[in-house]
């Protein structure tokens, strides 16, 4: 007997952590039963016909009266299709369309294009409003005249600001690559580098840290989104410690041009370079020819780039040739003055309307890169003839087009230094 309670006192502890353990695990189990009969009990209310009658209700009261559906046109949508879609009965329909037919603006359809509804629930899902998008910065506003079928419109302009956006950077890799990464819309790198064209060879004269600015302006909606890019203001792109500067200026009424710091217009006669985003694949020279194989002058510039990539008319003039022409395929031949040719071959296809005699303005795209005649791959094989002589297209020197002068030149140095000081601004804010 001694022995036994000499031998609990021993175990004592062990045996009140065996009772601790068990009664720890009792209490967890009823915890853990209670909850579940919570959970029983709440689903029994929920599924509870009286109570779901009163949900309904509750709901049906809290649901909207209008029905408002926002819809985008997708490539092939007809009104037709797009209204079967709408949950409105067929009269309802019918109605819509008529007065779609009345609208002669409305003709088109154009992917991306915005619509929106607004139909009446209380009074049997008629339609009482809609709004079609003309372009980004308009649209067409329907409402019905009431406890009738017609409809009166009014066209809105959206609402939507102008902003000055100013960006600048070192380009790392390339001017595309850099713009982008800086969010500049692809609208504005293209006017950028179309506005360079005429001086800078993209492919070439770019280096690893040049650097550039620009401004231009940007449409914001309500909500903060760009609608649309307008105009660039100022530029400068930096090549090997060089200001090439561009300002845009309104030098006779409606007439708008971009000038150099010393108000020579930028445009040039001609461009160094008719394409975007190709890459220089073989100079001016003698070379030996990829497909006959033997040394040739090589009488042009050549330009690899994607087929299909545009090409454009490096400056006004008259086309004199659209057609085959053998070894350079489909080719295209301006006269801009009674100096300067250019040709332009192994085009894919050419331009919209560009046939001999067509007047082109500079920057028109007048055909499409290809591989057409003797050719090993899709580039454009781009020539200037002075005076009746192949010339290299990107060692010439070009007479600038305007240069203003007098009164001129002194309206123009107001409106630079408006930019200047409004570019200036801008920089302060960001610092
Ligand atoms: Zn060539």
């Amino acid at each position: 007997m001694r022995k036994l309670k000499k031998k609990l006192r021993e175990y004592s502890l062990f045996i009140w952590l065996i009772l601790l353990v068990l009664i720890t695990l009792l209490c967890q189990h009823y915890y853990n039963k209670n909850i579940q009969n919570q959970a029983t009990n709440f689903k029994k209310i929920l599924n509870n016909i009286y109570f779901n009658k009163t949900l309904k209700e509750i709901t049906s009261n809290l649901n909207p009266r209008y029905k408002l559906i926002n819809y985008i046109v997708k490539s092939g949508d007809t009104y037709e299709n797009i209204i079967k879609q709408i949950e409105i009965k067929n009269n309802e329909r019918k109605i819509f369309l008529n007065t779609i037919k009345k609208n002669k603006s409305l003709k088109i359809l154009k992917t991306g294009q915005k619509l929106f509804f607004k139909i009446d629930k209380l009074q049997d899902s008629i339609l009482v409003e809609f709004k079609i998008e003309t372009d980004k910065k308009n649209e067409i506003l329907f409402s019905r005249i009431v406890d009738t079928n017609i409809y009166k419109s009014k066209l809105i302009e959206k609402n939507f600001t102008k902003k000055i956006v100013y960006k600048e950077t070192i380009i790392k890799n390339s001017l595309y690559n850099s713009a982008e990464i800086l969010g500049i819309k692809p609208n504005i790198i293209l006017e950028f580098a179309r506005l360079y064209g005429f001086q800078v060879d993209f492919q070439r004269d770019v280096w690893k840290n040049d650097s550039f600015q620009i401004i231009y302006e940007e449409y914001i909606d309500a909500s903060g989104k760009i609608i649309d890019t307008g105009n660039i203001i100022f530029a400068n792109l930096n090549l090997q410690n060089n200001d090439l500067q561009l300002y845009r200026y309104e030098y006779k009424k409606n007439k708008i041009d971009y000038f150099d710091e010393s108000g020579k217009s930028v445009r040039k006669t001609l461009m160094k370079t008719p394409i975007n985003g190709a890459r220089l694949s073989s100079s001016f020279g003698k070379r030996k020819h990829p497909i006959l194989g033997y040394n040739k002058m090589h009488t042009g510039t050549d330009f690899a780039a994607p087929k299909g990539t545009p090409i454009m008319a490096s400056g006004d003039g008259i086309v004199t040739r659209a057609q085959w022409c053998g070894g350079g395929g489909n080719c295209v031949k301006i006269k801009h003055n009674s100096m300067y040719q250019t040709v332009y071959a192994h085009l894919s296809k050419f331009g919209n309307g560009i046939k001999k005699g067509t007047r082109v303005k500079q920057g028109q795209i007048i055909g499409y890169v290809g591989s057409t005649g003797l050719s090993t791959g899709p580039h454009l094989h781009y020539e200037v003839i002075r005076n009746g002589k192949k010339i290299n297209s990107q060692k010439m020197k070009l007479p600038s087009g305007i240069i203003l002068k007098g009164q001129e030149r002194k309206k123009f140095e107001i409106s630079k230094i408006k930019i200047d000081v409004l570019k200036s601004e801008i920089i302060s804010k960001l610092n």
